[in-house]
């Protein structure tokens, strides 16, 4: 059985944020996951990233960097564009796709802090797919506390040197370019040390390691990256020295709703194929879902499923405001992950011995929804910023 194909819960509550040409944008991504991505899910997997040219066909189509400005090659879009591409990934079942990272983290990071010559730069060949792209934060030594970075640029001439490794980067073994998280200083106050810096993959010094071997996201290409010496001219600099841990918190916020999204839409593709097949499904001559376990744990999990997705819609009208708080980032990419996790194990017991077998999508979701509760800032760190503010 394959990925993809059922369309999300009918009867959930009207969403009121898109318009028809976010819709007929919808219908073209929904297309591109259905005969590009879909069919190759299992290829992907085997050799643990996509095809380097599924880059250059998402460019083509105008799916990667959407809602940067038109002059550097952008559609200059708003945020529900975004919201759209991970919903279609997540509806398809698709864990291997890195493009939300390379067009809504990385981007954002050059267009909003980055020159003229930067984004002139990086930013249309970004959104052609010629150039594929990290972002290197978490250490062997350190992920939750950024200020313990220990990879260092040190500056020598007109250029940095850059020595130290970075682990679990996303898109890193096809990745052209990395921005790399740095410490350039020896302040008291850690947070003042750190600094972004734009390292080229053909840099000398600079390599990767093989994929890194996942429980799942298996066909999403998650590497090492190790840095000996490696010298950029200072101009690739991001920022202002010392400002990478405020340009980090500027962004994070709107990272961790990129993971809500995928929770939440992920939750509802999981559910939408569950009763599909507790319709299918026959156990003492009838189908198992006419159990009223089953119907009561279906409409325990839509109602949940469905004030998930009231709270996260509401977020996105205040993102796309620029009012979204914090608190309120971290609490959606917090609750939604755990109501991720639960919606497929619940879903999983449903399918019986089949929600077992890797070959059923449900199976597939259940090893690859466990990521979404760790990375952009593991849950307990989002309690611990929720809590922060009371
Ligand atoms: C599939 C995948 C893709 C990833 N992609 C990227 C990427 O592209 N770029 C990148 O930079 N990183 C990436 N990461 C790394 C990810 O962001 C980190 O794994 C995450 O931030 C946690 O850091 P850590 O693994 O070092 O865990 P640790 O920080 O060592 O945490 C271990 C445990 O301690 C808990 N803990 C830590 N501090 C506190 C605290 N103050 N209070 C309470 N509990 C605490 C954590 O919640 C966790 O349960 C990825 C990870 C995965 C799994």
């Amino acid at each position: 059985m394959q990925s993809g194909a059922i369309r999300p819960i009918p009867n959930m509550l009207p969403r009121k944020l898109f318009t028809s040409e976010h819709e007929a944008f919808r219908e073209t991504v929904r297309k591109f996951y259905e005969k590009e991505v879909v069919p190759n899910i299992e290829k992907y997997e085997k050799q643990q990233h996509v095809d380097r040219d599924l880059w250059n066909k998402a460019g083509e189509l105008g799916l990667l960097c959407t809602t940067m400005p038109e002059e550097y090659g952008g559609s200059g879009v708003d945020r529900l564009y975004s919201m759209i591409l991970i919903e279609e990934q997540a509806y398809a079942m698709d864990s291997s796709t890195g493009f939300s990272l390379h067009s809504d983290i990385v981007a954002n990071y050059i267009n909003n802090f980055g020159n003229e010559e930067q984004k002139q730069k990086w930013l249309p060949k970004m959104a052609t797919g010629e150039t594929v792209t990290a972002i290197a934060m978490t250490e062997p030594g350190t992920g939750s506390d950024l200020q313990a970075v220990r990879t260092t640029a040190v500056l020598d001439g007109d250029e940095y040197v850059i020595n130290g490794s970075k682990i679990f980067i996303t898109n890193g073994y096809l990745c052209d370019m990395a921005i790399v998280v740095c410490k350039t200083g020896n302040n008291e106050k850690g947070s003042a040390n750190l600094s972004l810096i734009i390292v080229e993959a053909d840099r000398a010094g600079f390599s990767k390691g093989k994929p890194l071997n996942k429980i799942g996201m298996k066909g999403q290409d998650t590497c090492e990256l190790f840095f000996d010496n490696v010298r950029v001219p200072k101009e690739n600099l991001l920022g202002m020295e010392g400002m990478g841990f405020i340009m980090l918190m500027k962004e994070l916020a709107w990272e961790r709703m990129l993971v809500a999204i995928i929770c939440q839409a992920g939750a509802e593709a999981a559910f939408a194929h569950t009763v599909q097949y507790t319709k299918d499904r026959k156990a003492f001559g009838k189908p198992i879902g006419t159990f009223q376990n089953t119907r009561f744990k279906l409409a325990e999990l839509r109602t949940e499923i469905d004030f998930c997705r009231t709270y996260l819609d509401r977020c996105m009208e205040l993102q796309l405001e620029e009012s979204l708080g914090v608190d309120a980032a971290a609490a959606a990419k917090y609750k939604l992950s755990d109501m991720f996790s639960k919606v497929v194990d619940d879903c999983l017991q449903l399918h019986g011995g089949y929600g077992y077998m890797l070959e059923y999508p449900i199976a597939r979701a259940y090893i690859d929804n466990r990521a979404n509760r760790i990375y952009a800032g593991t849950n307990e760190i989002m309690k611990e910023l929720i809590s922060r503010t009371l």
